[in-house]
């Protein structure tokens, strides 16, 4: 008997993968959500900034995660940043603000990053969804696939020389992998689009609400800022 825990993996690599754009054809994910701005039919392969991003994020209706919460959260810092922060979702403070990374996990990455002397207006923070799940649960499959456009796009836009995962979330979404964090983290991956002519390097490692729960897991966390550190000084960024 088939496992159906399996097939549903399979079809979310399959949508999600890099190797799926290696068909006759490129797949027309964006088409469905293309929105009318200014009176253009405005696709998403066609946006050429952050702020169209977020008017087209801010007009889409493929995901009902919208319809719960009170802000869209689409990013912060630095546009023109070398490094790209990836979390999961907004929380409640996030949610109320909306920005990302603004509560407990925020105040968490904010210390983690002057820890390896990086301010964060240095660096470009966003999250795999723009809304925030009810109760904060963990997004499921289907609501990462209908957002991932948002964030393949944003990491064109962004174009960072590195890229920082925080969770397990952000990795799967990003790497297309099963792999677990504690498998993925400490280690560098590639992000590659046919949309990007580089290659753009991942780090992966815990998300500080992760941290916060579990303390003792920030030794390890400790050594992957340190490989980030490391890697901003060999690169020059
Ligand atoms: N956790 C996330 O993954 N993102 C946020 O913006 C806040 C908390």
């Amino acid at each position: 008997m088939r496992d159906p825990l399996n097939d549903s993996y399979i079809v979310f690599l399959k949508k999600s993968g890099i190797s799926s754009f290696l068909q006759e054809k490129p797949r027309d994910f964006y088409t469905p959500c293309s929105k009318k701005i200014n009176s253009l039919t405005l696709k998403i392969e066609d946006i050429s900034n952050v702020d169209e991003l977020e008017l087209f994020i801010k007009q889409s209706n493929i995901c009902d995660l919208k319809n719960h919460a009170k802000h869209t959260v689409i990013g912060d810092g630095n546009t023109q940043a070398d490094i790209m922060l990836i979390g999961e979702a907004p929380g409640a403070e996030e949610d109320k603000i909306g920005k990302p990374f603004v509560g407990a996990a925020g105040q968490l990455l904010n210390k983690m990053l002057s820890a390896i002397n990086l301010d964060r207006n240095k660096v470009y923070i966003t999250n795999v969804i723009p809304w925030r799940p009810p109760n904060n649960r963990t997004p499921s499959n289907e609501e990462i696939l209908q957002c991932l456009p948002f964030l393949q796009k944003h990491i064109e836009l962004i174009k960072p020389k590195l890229i920082v995962l925080l969770g397990a979330i952000a990795a799967k979404s990003v790497l297309s992998t099963p792999l677990g964090i504690s498998k993925l983290r400490g280690r560098w991956h590639e992000y590659k689009s046919l949309y990007l002519i580089e290659s753009i390097l991942c780090l992966a490692t815990y998300h500080p609400a992760f941290l916060l729960r579990s303390p003792g897991f920030k030794k390890t966390a400790w050594e992957d800022l340190q490989q980030l550190q490391k890697k901003i000084e060999n690169e020059n960024l």
